[in-house]
C-alpha cells in the first residue's frame, strides 16, 4: 500500500465542521448530507446533473461526469474525507480520490463489490453461504453451468446490473439459444475482464428476502440494524417490513453473518447484505452494497440512529450510534407512478406516516421519488393501511 493510500485509510477521528465529499448526488447522498449536517459537517457533492437531490442540502456541487478524473480531484481536494453513494465508481476516479483525500471505505471494497464473481468468491472463501455459481466467459461455460448447477439458472452481468437489469432466467437450452445474442454481445464487450463478464447462479427457490445493514468504523466497532423483510415488485424494492416475519433464530443468524462480513472484509462505513431465506430457514447471501441502502430507510424514523447518521459516524471514526428499533415499521417506496396518489392524500395522512420526498425535478415510471415510513404497533396494520390506499395496487 502506498503512503498516500495508507494516509487515505488513517483511522483518526474527523471532527465537524470538516467537509465530507460525496460522489453521487441522488437520494442516498441527500439523506447522508441531511443527517451529517445535524452533526455539523459540511458537504460537497459531485454529480453530472445540476440541481441534483443532494445539491439542495450540500454547500457546493462539482458538476461533472462520474468518470471525470480532474473533477474527482477537485472534489477530493475540497473535502477532508470522501464517500460515495453508489459502488460503480470508475477505478481511475477511485485512485484520484484516494490520492488527494481520505477515502476510509477504500477502493478494494469497491473493486470487490463491483463484480459479482469477485464478491461471491470473497464471501465463499470467508465461509459465508452464497448461491452456488459459475463464472461465465464463453457460451460453452453456460452449458457447463447447466451440468454443474442444474437446469434452472439466473445468468447475470457481473458489473453494473441493478433492479433486475442485466439478468436472465435460463431454464433450458432453448433459453440459452433465445438469449444467445445478448450473451454474445456482453461476452465480446467484456473480453478483457480478468474474471468473467457473466455469472450463472443456481436458481434459489427462496421463501423470501431479507437484508441487514451493518456498520463498522476504523476502530473495528461493528453494529448491525435489525433485519428487514423485503418485498420486491418488478425487481424493485416495494416494502421493507421490520421486525421481519421470520423466526428469531433465522434473524439472529442473518445478523451474525452481517457482522462476520463486516469484520472479515474490514468494512469501514455501511454495508447492506441482501440474503435469500429458504423455506427451511437457510440463508444465502445474494448481494452486498457498500453504502446506505433502500432497505435501511426504515431506520430514519424507527431506530435511535438512522443508517445515514451511522454511515457518517463510521467514516468519520466516531463511536457508532445505537441501532435499537423503537417501533415496528413498514417502509413503502414511492415511485414515479405513486407520486400523485401520495400527494393527493398528503393533507390527510395520519401522523404515524412519515413522508420523505427526494426533491427530484422530474418523475417517471419506476423512478424512486420518495418513501413513506409507517410507524405502527403491528406491521400487519401498516400493511393493511398501504393496501387500503389503492396507490400501490
Ligand atoms: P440481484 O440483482 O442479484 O439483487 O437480483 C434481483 C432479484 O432477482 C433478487 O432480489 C431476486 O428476487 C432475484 N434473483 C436474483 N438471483 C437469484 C437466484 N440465484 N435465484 C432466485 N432468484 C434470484
Amino acid at each position: 500500500m502506498s503512503h498516500d493510500a495508507r494516509k487515505a485509510r488513517a483511522p483518526s477521528v474527523i471532527l465537524p465542521p470538516a467537509t465530507i465529499g460525496i460522489l453521487g448526488g441522488g437520494q442516498l447522498g441527500r439523506m447522508m448530507a441531511l443527517d451529517g449536517r445535524k452533526l455539523g459537517y459540511r458537504f460537497t457533492v459531485l454529480d453530472p446533473t445540476p440541481d441534483c437531490p443532494t445539491s439542495h442540502v450540500a454547500d457546493e456541487q462539482v458538476v461533472a461526469d462520474f468518470s471525470d478524473v480532474e473533477a474527482a480531484r477537485r472534489l477530493a481536494e475540497s473535502s477532508d474525507v470522501v464517500t460515495y453513494e453508489f459502488e460503480n465508481v470508475d477505478a481511475d476516479v477511485a485512485k484520484a480520490l484516494e490520492t488527494f483525500s481520505r477515502v476510509p471505505q477504500g477502493s478494494s471494497l469497491l473493486a470487490t463489490t463491483q463484480h459479482r464473481v469477485r464478491e461471491k468468491s470473497t464471501l465463499r472463501e470467508a465461509g459465508i453461504p452464497v448461491t452456488p455459481f459459475v463464472p461465465i466467459s464463453s457460451l460453452a461455460d453456460i452449458d457447463l453451468a447447466i451440468e454443474t448447477l442444474g437446469s434452472k439458472l439466473v445468468v447475470k452481468t457481473c458489473r453494473g446490473g441493478y433492479d433486475g437489469k442485466g439478468q436472465w432466467m435460463v431454464r433450458s437450452a432453448a433459453d440459452v439459444e433465445a438469449y444467445r445474442g445478448a450473451f454474445e454481445d456482453i461476452l465480446a464487450a467484456g473480453g478483457s475482464d480478468e474474471v468473467a463478464p457473466l455469472i450463472a447462479e443456481q436458481f434459489v427457490p427462496f421463501h423470501g428476502e431479507i437484508s441487514v445493514v451493518v456498520a463498522r468504523n476504523a476502530r473495528g466497532d461493528i453494529k448491525a440494524f435489525p433485519p428487514s423483510e423485503n418485498i420486491h415488485v418488478n425487481h424493485i424494492l416495494h416494502l421493507s417490513i421490520v421486525p421481519a416475519r421470520y423466526p428469531v433464530a433465522v434473524l439472529d443468524r442473518a445478523v451474525k453473518l452481517a457482522h462476520q462480513i463486516a469484520s472479515c472484509m474490514e468494512i469501514v462505513g455501511l454495508i447492506a447484505v441482501e440474503m435469500f431465506v429458504t423455506e427451511a430457514g437457510e440463508l444465502f447471501v445474494n448481494e452486498l452494497a457498500p453504502r446506505p441502502h433502500n432497505s435501511g430507510h426504515y431506520t430514519m424514523d424507527a431506530c435511535v440512529t438512522s443508517q445515514f447518521e451511522q454511515h457518517i459516524r463510521a467514516i468519520c471514526n466516531l463511536p457508532l450510534g445505537d441501532v435499537q428499533l423503537l417501533t415496528p415499521v413498514v417502509m413503502v417506496n414511492v415511485l414515479g407512478q405513486h407520486v400523485d396518489g401520495v400527494l393527493t392524500r398528503l393533507s390527510t395522512l395520519p401522523g404515524n406516516v412519515k413522508v420523505h420526498f427526494y426533491g427530484k425535478a422530474s418523475s417517471r415510471v419506476d423512478r424512486k421519488m420518495g418513501h413513506l415510513n409507517i410507524l405502527c404497533d403491528d406491521v400487519d396494520d401498516a400493511l393493511s393501511w398501504i393496501d387500503e390506499q389503492g396507490i400501490w395496487s
